[in-house]
């Protein structure tokens, strides 16, 4: 795996959350895109070579309002950048690792990403992406 590409914070509100951030990180939120299939509206940071996003739930049964009901506010998962998302998936689920998804969807910020499983990671919620082609 390549560097952290991004840390995920799930957040009651984009629109309270998007000006302490910028605040926080000194720097201005410079994408927000909504993922419908995914339930979720995110909003991006630039902070050195990997990123902040900000996860709020579309609605109250999305997996950001489930995982907010169940911990509050807070760290939500890491993501790792990849060189070839399918590759990575193979040797990782021959080491034995679980996944969300193990067949690659298209995420925000034009990534194809996948999920390993936290009961197969510490607990940790962790995220594979690679950057999609420029559309
Ligand atoms: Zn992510």
């Amino acid at each position: 795996m390549n560097k952290i590409e991004h840390i995920a914070f799930a957040v009651n509100s984009l629109e309270a959350s998007i000006p302490l951030f910028e605040k926080l990180l000194g720097t201005a939120c410079y994408k927000t895109e909504t993922v419908e299939s995914e339930k979720v509206s995110t909003a991006f940071f630039k902070t050195g070579e990997s990123k902040v996003e900000l996860l709020e739930s579309l609605g109250k049964d999305g997996v950001i309002a489930k995982f907010i009901q169940k911990n509050g506010e807070g760290m939500h998962h890491v993501a790792f950048a990849v060189e070839n998302i399918e590759e990575e998936i193979a040797r990782l689920k021959a080491d034995g690792f679980a996944f969300v998804n193990e067949v690659p969807k298209i995420g925000a910020d034009n990534k194809l990403i996948c999920f390993l499983h936290p009961k197969s990671t510490n607990g940790i919620l962790i995220e594979l992406c690679q950057e999609r082609p420029q559309p």
